[in-house]
């Protein structure tokens, strides 16, 4: 399909259950083979692991761009002027790639976690998904997915935990965490 005929879609993996993360990263596999190009941002420090940061290597069409430094004041009233600025800083790295033109797919890893902790205004995201380019599919991942970005999404799954290796005290395995 010509990118004039692509519908760019706004796809959303949210929820508390594992494979938020793995699900856009299969999603960038697929597009790979497509010759898509690709990028995929991380808004957490560390939560792009070894294994896929070694797999992108293999592909020239795929890059992964960690960001920041982490944000560490969990569950502070408000939130830290230094995580606030990173959040921007990494949403600007995410504006740059999803209006340039340069990516038919961009993901932005754990964007709603900035979001729900109000590090990043939700305004700011909506305004960029919807002035880029018509062939661009943008992929959001984290927990707590705001509703205003639920609404204006295409796509939005949400992972539900059923089981997870964690709390039967089963370390994190290789190939499978990281
Ligand atoms: P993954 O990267 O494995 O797809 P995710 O993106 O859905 O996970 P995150 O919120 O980014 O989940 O959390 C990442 C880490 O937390 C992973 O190591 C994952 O195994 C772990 N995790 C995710 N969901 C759960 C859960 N329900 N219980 C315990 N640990 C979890
Ligand atoms: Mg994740």
């Amino acid at each position: 399909m010509s990118k004039d005929k692509r519908r760019g879609l706004i796809i959303v993996n949210t929820g508390n259950g594992k494979g938020k993360t793995t699900a856009a990263l299969g999603t960038a596999f697929r597009a790979a083979g497509q010759g898509f190009n690709i990028m995929i941002i991380q808004f957490i420090k560390g939560s792009w692991k070894y294994g896929e940061l070694e797999a992108a290597k293999k592909f020239d069409n795929l890059t992964i761009t960690p960001m920041g430094k982490g944000f560490i004041k969990l569950g502070a009233a408000e939130p830290e002027a230094a995580d606030c600025r990173l959040a921007e800083e990494t949403w600007s790295a995410c504006e740059q790639a999803i209006l340039s033109g340069d990516y038919d797919l961009v993901v932005c890893d754990e964007v709603n976690y900035a979001l729900s902790y109000k590090l990043l205004p939700v305004q700011r995201v909506i305004e960029t998904l919807q002035k880029r380019p018509s062939y661009v599919h943008v992929i959001l991942t984290g927990r707590d997915a705001p509703p205003e970005i639920v609404e204006l999404a295409d796509l939005v799954t949400e992972m539900r935990e059923i089981k997870h290796p964690y709390q039967t005290g089963i370390s994190a395995q290789r190939g499978i965490e990281f």
